[in-house]
């Protein structure tokens, strides 16, 4: 038998016929990988229900096939089906390496899988390198962010990682002449195996401008101490025409409008022209969420606060002096003469 070329998979995120946007990041960090270890074939899998149309621009974003399964319960992603399909055909195929982007979706589908297989898997990472011998060093933050640590799965396979959003660029779209191999859903799925049905779908709109299209970030930490100081981050984020970020603890208090608003690690990317943050003290949990924002202005009342050593500015104050003055400041400056 020929020897099969090694495999790294990118599991495609879509909805509504939509494909996410880490799900370029992730085939192109699949195909820097494949480069890497030389040799590596990069496919993608792409589940749902008519999204055919799809799949060939993930040949333009740099996989080599991909493998559509097409089906009404499909539609909608649901851990249960996508699971098994996901489960059979890695089984069948036994890729060196599965990613997946680690949105709310992968974080849920990703380990599911990992545990049908019996494998480990790599949550979150920020890095990822793949040796010649097909070893994937998976790179996270641990240790409560004070340390970059690799993990290691030397003895299962595949190797299954999730990639943050927003780490990994997407290659240029280049058109590709890759294969597109039509799986035959009835024999990854059966009626046995969807135990779910949707009654109703309610979507929900999250309030105010999304991070990701925020040219001003203003992000509030665990020092801002309640809701009641937490509207006045609000409001400057409005005068500013901008949005409000978080870090974890914000969130966990409830003074946050939800989950989309975190930065960090288990949180957003973020890449605003100016980031504000107000009482939080530079966890590398949250900093890495804000590398490539454009100035940094950090305002913190310990001088030794982390923050300030990745600040473009450093305001060494009680953001309860800074926050009233700076915007009763851009208030007056909005008067007309
Ligand atoms: C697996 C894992 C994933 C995580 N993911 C994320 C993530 O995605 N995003 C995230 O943010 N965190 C995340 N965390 C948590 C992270 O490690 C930190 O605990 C968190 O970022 C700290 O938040 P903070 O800066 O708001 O709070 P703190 O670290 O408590 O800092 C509060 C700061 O406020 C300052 N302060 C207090 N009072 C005032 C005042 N009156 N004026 C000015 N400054 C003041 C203090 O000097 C201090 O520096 C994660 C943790 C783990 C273990």
């Amino acid at each position: 038998m020929p020897d099969r070329k090694r495999a790294l998979w990118a599991v495609a995120e879509q909805t509504r016929g939509k494909l996410a946007s880490v799900t370029p990041e992730v085939l192109g960090q699949a195909r820097r990988l494949a480069a890497e270890a030389g040799g590596c074939e990069v496919a993608a899998i792409l589940l749902g229900k008519d999204v055919g149309a799809l799949a060939n621009d993930l040949l333009a974003c740099g996989a080599d096939k991909v493998f559509l399964v097409e089906d009404p319960a499909l539609e909608l992603y649901q851990n249960d089906t996508y699971g098994t399909v996901l489960h059979r055909l890695i089984r069948r195929e036994q890729p060196e390496v599965v990613l997946f982007g680690a949105t709310a979706v992968g974080e849920e589908l990703a380990p599911t899988v990992a545990a049908r297989l019996g494998t480990g898997l790599g949550a979150h990472c920020t890095n990822l390198a793949l040796a010649p011998d097909g070893l994937l060093t998976m790179g996270v933050l641990g240790f409560g962010g004070r340390l970059h640590t690799e993990m290691f799965c030397p003895d299962r396979r595949p190797q299954m990682a999730s990639v943050k959003p927003g780490m990994f660029p997407p290659l240029p779209r280049e058109e590709g002449n890759g294969e597109i191999l039509r799986e035959e859903a009835s024999a990854l799925l059966s009626g046995a195996d969807i135990r779910i049905r949707t009654v109703r779908i309610v979507k929900e709109e999250p309030e105010g401008m999304p991070l990701e299209d925020a040219d001003v970030i203003v992000a509030g930490g665990w020092g801002i101490g309640g809701k009641e100081n937490w509207r006045l981050l609000t409001e400057l984020a409005r005068e500013l025409s901008g949005a409000t970020g978080c870090t974890r603890p914000a969130l966990d208090e409830g003074w946050t409008d939800g989950e989309h608003t975190m930065i960090g690690t288990s949180g957003k990317t973020v890449r605003p022209k100016v980031y504000l943050g107000f009482g939080i003290s530079g966890s590398p949990h949250h900093t890495v969420g804000i590398k490539d924002a454009g100035v940094i202005i950090s305002i913190n009342s310990d001088p030794r606060a982390p923050v300030f050593e990745c600040s473009d500015y450093c305001v060494e104050a009680d953001f309860r002096k800074i926050l009233p003055l700076l915007l009763s400041e851009i208030r007056r400056a909005k008067v007309p003469a």
